[in-house]
């Protein structure tokens, strides 16, 4: 009997996501009652936006909640390497395989000349679509062209009509119509494989079997099972999970909801309560009780629990599900919790040198810096008032400033201060008329260390989530000021 494989296969590039703990604890309760394997690969053949220190993130985020795989990156296993970005060649053999059995094509369409046949399409009120013609060239041509070093891709063929059956494990057999995929890109200009080939031929010599993932990928599914069938090879079980939803039925997004793992080990949540109620998310267990154990569930697991009316996921109820796992440890646990969450001496040792010289005796600490071990802060509206700005402006500064640190990845002191920095000139004022708003929104008081250093130590996620609730208090965004900072944010360096 073949080996249950299971895998997630992230890519790292931002916060480790809620989503992706979603997937990879339904993946490993799969694999582990079949008494199966569970990897972990990551897809980072996106150059521009992969980090190292985001795959770093996933890993930590992953163990934090008690999320263990038998390979992966960092762990190494039979099937290496399993980073994308280490796999080129393998991508650039198979690739060329399809070539030449005639399923992929050279494409030397310059971006300007896609555009344009774009264009031309809508004009006639079709769908936007690469015509093929690429097909269109000989061989010599192409021989020519590709000999001459003219920047080029390579797409796969798609047929043009009739549909592809997606065999779903929840949904059973979905039809999706082939008139709606495109011949997709294979092997971009920069030689480095797309989503589509780099996660076939890696499930495929991962020896993947079972592949559930977010359903977000359902609809361009044919184009995964065209590419098994045109290198003949067998595919794996699809299993297609659903979405988690913010409470008003959107798509899980950071605007609503805080999606950062992080953030919630931050906010003093337990990992084993989250991993519980990441198992509620379109899962019951058998007899519907609502705390359970990672052992517990995967005892009695079976995809087929699995709902698919979208999971809502709910901070005030995962708040009172980790109440619920809060009582129930022991005393010491509970201390020995709270001890590793912030009062550990590695978080500590950060603090100290701040608080040391601003205090007489060890007593003063707390209303100094009790910040440092909150969530959330409560300042007064009354910090806010600012001596040049309107209050209007308080809150566009404040936005701006917020929307250029969601997008820091080293979070220090020094790349901070650029973020406020670029703001402020760019809208001709000084550190000096943000910093003040900064300090009451991380702080939550009218003094206390300064408020660089605070950032820094709380890390981006604690605050990012003062910087938002301070404009919230402040009366929120409205949806035609968001349309017009985006552009501003978006005109500054
Ligand atoms: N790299 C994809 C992602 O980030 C993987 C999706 C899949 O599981 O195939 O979600």
């Amino acid at each position: 009997m073949t080996t249950v494989r299971t895998r997630i296969a992230p890519s790292p590039t931002g916060d480790p996501h809620v989503g992706t703990a979603y997937i990879a604890l339904f993946n490993l309760c799969f694999a582990r009652q079949h008494g199966g394997e569970f990897i972990l690969r990551i897809e980072d053949t996106d150059q521009v936006r992969s980090t190292r220190e985001s795959e770093q993130q996933i890993y930590d985020a992953l163990r934090w909640l008690g999320i263990e795989w038998n390979e992966g990156p960092d762990v190494g296993g039979p099937y290496g390497p399993y980073r994308q970005s280490e796999r080129g060649e393998i991508y650039r053999k198979y690739a060329l395989e399809l070539v030449e059995k005639g399923h992929a094509f050279y494409c030397f369409c310059t971006p300007e000349e896609l555009d344009q046949m774009r264009a031309e399409q809508m004009a006639r009120g079709e769908t936007p679509r690469y015509d093929g013609r690429g097909l269109l060239l000989s061989d010599e041509e192409v021989q020519r062209r590709l000999a001459a070093g003219e920047p080029h891709v390579i797409r796969m063929k798609v047929p043009s009509e009739g549909v592809c059956v997606v065999p779903d494990m929840l949904r059973g057999d979905v039809e999706i119509p082939w008139d709606r995929m495109d011949m997709q890109v294979l092997m971009k200009t920069d030689g480095l494989p797309t989503y589509f080939l780099a996660n076939v031929v890696d499930d495929h010599l991962m020896k993947i079997t079972h592949v559930l993932r977010g359903e977000e990928w359902l609809p361009s599914a044919p184009k995964l099972i065209l590419l098994y069938e045109y290198f003949g090879w067998e595919k794996p079980q699809l299993c297609y999970m659903p979405l988690l939803r913010n409470p008003d039925k959107s798509k899980l997004s950071k605007r609503k909801n805080p999606t950062s793992i992080t953030f919630y080990e931050r906010m003093g949540f337990l990992p084993q309560a989250m991993l519980n109620y990441l198992g509620r998310m379109g899962w019951s267990m058998p007899d519907e009780r609502e705390k359970f154990t990672l052992e517990e569930m995967i005892e009695h697991f079976d995809v087929q629990r699995v709902s698919l009316g979208g999971p809502i996921f709910d901070l005030e109820k995962l708040s009172w599900l980790n109440g619920q796992w809060m009582r129930d440890l022991s005393v010491e646990e509970f201390a020995a919790g709270v001890q590793k969450w912030a009062f550990n001496s590695d978080y500590l040792m950060k603090i100290a040198p701040h608080v040391q010289g601003r205090v007489e005796t060890f007593s003063q600490i707390a209303p100094l810096a009790s910040f440092f071990f909150a969530g959330g802060v409560q300042p007064d509206e009354a910090l806010f008032a600012h001596k040049k700005l309107s209050d209007d402006q308080v809150r566009q500064l404040m936005q701006l400033i917020l929307w250029k640190l969601e997008a820091l990845r080293q979070w220090e002191k020094e790349r901070i201060t650029g973020c406020i920095q670029a703001v402020v000139e760019h809208l001709e004022l000084k550190l000096r008329d943000a910093m003040p708003l900064m300090f009451a929104a991380v702080t939550g008081q009218a003094s206390s260390v300064s408020v660089l250093d605070a950032m820094e130590i709380l890390g981006p996620d604690l605050t990012r989530y003062r910087l938002r609730q301070a404009i919230e208090l402040l009366g929120g965004v409205s949806k035609k000021e968001n349309k017009e900072w985006e552009k501003l944010l978006a005109s500054i360096g």
